[in-house]
């Protein structure tokens, strides 16, 4: 499946100096000193392509900072004279778009807590109709790639073509190092079926942590992703909103710095040739796996078949939990990984067990359709 979007490449509406874009700034605007002396140390880092800064806040419980409002427009407005960053903030109403675009903010942001909702989505789009300004929206709470897709597609219809996707995690109930999981595996669908949509990465929001701020910005470029946003504070340890996750403007030029930038083209011959010798081993093998998998499921059927001549159930759950203990523990002899095995043994047994279901419910539907023909 391919999206059906009309896009502008990023490059169309800001400046990246041919370096993944960054967009720095506190996570809120708090006063106005806080922002604006923040934005001339990162325009000063000479990293930077456009400021961020929250100005209204989804906050989780009432009675938490939730924004400096309207007058923090000001602020950025200031900011942008003094050091010539464009400006980007979050909107989650119609309100908050109107303001955004009268005080001359040049990007707006849809918030992850605004994807999940399409009421919300749409309220804003209506807002943006008819108006040239670039959109970025991040990624829904929740670990769902339509939700996502749905947004991109409300706002694009709505006129917006300078648009990118914001890569920010999704909430899950697992403990683990990260704020929020990043689960690569969805940022990757999204780049896979709309290659033309800029993809940023926000590890501030995905680790909630500085220290890993470093590790998931390089993943992220690995990835291929255009760009990242991250969020600086002139002095984090007393920001009111996000301090364990904000770094100084000068810690992000650290980061930036040890950042190793790949390209997605091979330019060297050599490089070349040996990359596609070893493709060529790969697509051998993968022709290979597909090849012994139709041969399973050749077997399946007959046993499929078998079980129900027999009128033995489907699943038995001994054998099930044979096969993943034998295979797993092999697999790791192999140096497979345990997590690995078990998904690719999960999604073949569950392939197998469709198959064999299908095969019991086939004549079962028959003989009823039979059964009513002669009733
Ligand atoms: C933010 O960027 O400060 C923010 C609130 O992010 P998210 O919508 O990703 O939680
Ligand atoms: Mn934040």
């Amino acid at each position: 499946m391919k999206l059906n979007l009309n896009i502008q490449p990023l490059s169309s509406w800001i400046k990246t100096n041919n370096e993944p874009l960054l967009i720095a700034g506190p996570c809120s605007a708090e006063t106005e000193d806080q922002l604006v002396a923040t934005a001339h140390l990162l325009a000063r880092t000479g990293r930077v392509s456009a400021l961020r800064a929250g100005i209204w806040k989804p906050r989780t419980r009432p009675g938490e900072f939730e924004g400096i409002g309207s007058i923090g427009l000001q602020w950025l407005k200031r900011a942008k004279e003094e050091t010539g960053l464009p400006t980007a903030v979050e909107v989650a109403n119609a309100k908050h778009v109107e303001e955004a675009l009268g005080a001359g903010v040049d990007i707006l942001w849809v918030g992850a807590r605004s994807t999940v909702n399409p009421f919300t989505v749409q309220e804003i789009a209506d807002a943006l109709r008819g108006v040239d300004v670039p959109v970025m929206i991040k990624n829904p709470v929740n670990p769902d790639l339509s939700l996502w897709i749905g947004a991109i597609e409300r706002i694009n219809n709505a006129g917006i073509t300078k648009l990118a996707a914001i890569h920010r995690g999704f909430s899950s109930h697992e403990k683990s190092a990260f704020r929020n999981e990043p689960m690569w595996d969805l940022a990757i669908s999204l780049k896979t079926i709309a290659p033309e949509l800029p993809l940023i990465n926000d590890p501030s929001h995905i680790t909630g942590n500085r220290d890993l701020i470093g590790y998931i910005s390089q993943k992220a470029l690995d990835l291929d992703m255009q760009g990242l946003m991250i969020e600086s504070h002139i002095d984090p340890t007393v920001a009111w909103t996000d301090a364990k996750q904000q770094v100084t403007p000068e810690a992000l030029a650290d980061i930036i710095e040890h950042l190793t930038l790949r390209k997605p083209e091979i330019r060297n011959a050599d490089v070349k040739d040996k990359l596609q010798e070893l493709r060529n081993q790969i697509d051998k093998i993968d022709d290979l796996v597909i090849q012994k998998m139709a041969e399973r499921m050749k077997i399946v059927e007959q046993i499929g078949n078998y079980k129900k001549d027999n009128n033995i159930t489907i699943l038995q759950v001994n054998r099930w939990d044979d096969i993943l203990q034998k295979r797993t523990s092999y697999a790791k002899a192999l140096k497979l990984s345990t997590e690995f095995t078990e998904k690719l043994l999960e999604l073949i047994h569950a392939e197998s067990i469709r198959k064999q279901t299908e095969i019991m419910n086939k004549d079962e539907a028959g003989q009823a359709a039979e059964k009513l023909t002669h009733a």
